[in-house]
């Protein structure tokens, strides 16, 4: 009796919202993952017999050959789109401590180091790298470390700013200290263009860089060795692509980043965008009569500068009329519009019709950039990201040694395919007309949200 009664309440609450037909679906999409999750399958697959993802490489490519032959035992007939892009490859760097011990250190050589002499030089501490950081040491021939810790009440320095700084200062090579104890390094590109770094950058642990600033402190020379035989190369590679036809051919694309840095398995960043993505194109592909055309993108190359995204506007743009952008979807607790405020009353919609849920977070309406939507964003197509939760161990790990598949958490992954599926379905036949803002409205967005100064400083703002 009493499961009735609350069936019909159900039933009653969810239909002030929704029609009939739409509330059957809903059901239906909203268990789908949960009796069988695909996504978080393929995501094994792919970290453990692929590895890390970075873009371009051999494993990157075995990593696509599973999502593909994955896609075919779900009859998803998964295509690719081929790119070029300033890719990287990654040798056999060294960071050696040889004076006053000798000690591997552990450290990642960031994105477009190239190919450099042994170096051997002593160790100059210039704080956080700011030009002034430099007044009164002589950093010429030597190695500079910086500490990747950040002053309050300073402008934003770049990695990429302090390379040039140290580079232009006459330094050899530039460690960044990590700001977090435990062994942890921060991998990353040394600029957003694929240039080649004009010095070699290693990004250390705290513990060594604490190690290195109290030698000095002592005035006991620290003597560091590095050599770096990473290269940048033009290459090629590539986003995969799953179509699920609509009415019309105008799309709404659903997409994240299939790469990562090769030191992990990506498992977090973001192997549970690809699991989620998966769940999704399982889910909506069994729906042939929407409205919208829904394109599911796997992004490559995001972490070395957006390539897969970038390259895909440049030949789509005009087919799409919306972006859903998922990089490191966690727990759903809302979604984020991003500045476009004609996704607010539909969003609005699901997150109250959706009360079991919790999606605590509501609907933020706060840009960002650097993944996979700035692009769309930058062109003034409507971008929307899921909010989710995590457990701190799970992002812990983030552009380290340690985001590995065993931080993943399935049941987000259900949760997450659920949530973005229906929001992707009710986007997909609400027939609204999803408006572009115009190129002054996007320069008066990213203005307002505090966005230009970055990107100017990535030399990403497009907009002169
Ligand atoms: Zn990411």
């Amino acid at each position: 009796m009493k499961r009735k009664f609350i069936l019909i309440f159900y039933f009653i609450f969810l239909t002030n919202q929704l029609s009939f037909s739409q509330l059957s679906d809903w059901k239906d999409i909203l268990t789908f993952s949960y009796f069988q999750n695909r996504g978080y399958f393929l995501l094994q697959r792919i970290c453990d017999e692929a590895g890390g993802r970075l873009a371009g490489s051999f494993e990157n490519e075995k990593a696509l050959k599973i999502l593909i032959e994955e896609g075919l035992k779900d009859n998803l007939k998964i295509r690719f789109e081929e790119f070029n892009f300033p890719g990287w490859v990654r040798g056999s760097d060294s960071v050696i401590l040889v004076k006053p011990f000798f000690k591997f250190f552990r450290f990642v050589a960031l994105g477009f180091n190239t190919i450099s002499n042994t170096i051997e030089a002593p160790v100059v501490f210039a704080n956080f790298g700011y030009e002034d950081d430099y007044k009164g040491i002589d950093v010429k021939g030597k190695i500079v470390l910086v500490t990747q810790e950040r002053p309050k009440n300073r402008e934003e320095l770049l990695r990429y700013e302090a390379i040039e700084i140290a580079s232009e200062k006459g330094a050899k090579a530039i460690l960044f200290m990590n700001d977090k104890p435990g062994g942890l390094v921060l991998a990353g590109v040394g600029n957003f263009q694929g240039n080649p770094n004009p010095i070699p950058a290693f990004s250390i642990t705290y513990e060594d860089g604490q190690l290195l600033k109290r030698l000095l402190i002592r005035n006991i020379e620290p003597i560091i060795k590095v050599k770096s035989n990473s290269y940048c190369i033009e290459t090629n590679s590539k986003n995969a692509i799953l179509t699920i036809p609509g009415k019309t051919s105008k799309k709404i694309v659903v997409g994240g980043h299939f790469d990562s840095w090769d030191i992990s398995q990506g498992g977090v960043d973001n192997g549970v965008g690809i699991a989620v993505l998966y769940e999704i194109a399982r889910n909506l592909s069994r729906f042939k009569n929407n409205y919208y055309t829904i394109e599911i993108v796997w992004f490559n190359a995001e972490e070395l500068g957006l390539w897969g995204s970038k390259r895909y506007v440049e030949k789509h743009k005009d087919e799409v009329v919306l972006m859903v952008n998922l990089d490191m979807p966690g727990d759903p607790t809302g979604f984020n519009i991003m500045g476009f405020n004609s996704l607010d009353s539909i969003t609005r919609a699901i997150v109250n019709s959706l009360d079991g849920f919790n999606l605590k977070d509501g609907i933020v309406n706060r840009p960002w950039t650097n993944s996979d939507h700035m692009y769309f964003m930058f062109e003034g197509i409507p971008s929307i990201t899921p909010l989710g939760w995590m457990e701190e161990y799970m992002y812990h790990h983030y552009h380290d040694f340690g985001d590995t598949f065993d931080k993943v958490n399935k049941k987000y992954i259900s949760n997450s395919s659920g949530i973005i599926s229906l929001l992707v379905y009710e986007l997909a036949n609400s027939k609204v007309n999803f408006p572009r803002l115009s190129r002054n409205d996007v320069i008066e967005l990213l203005k307002k949200n505090g966005l230009e100064n970055r990107l100017r400083k990535q030399k990403e703002w497009k907009f002169d």
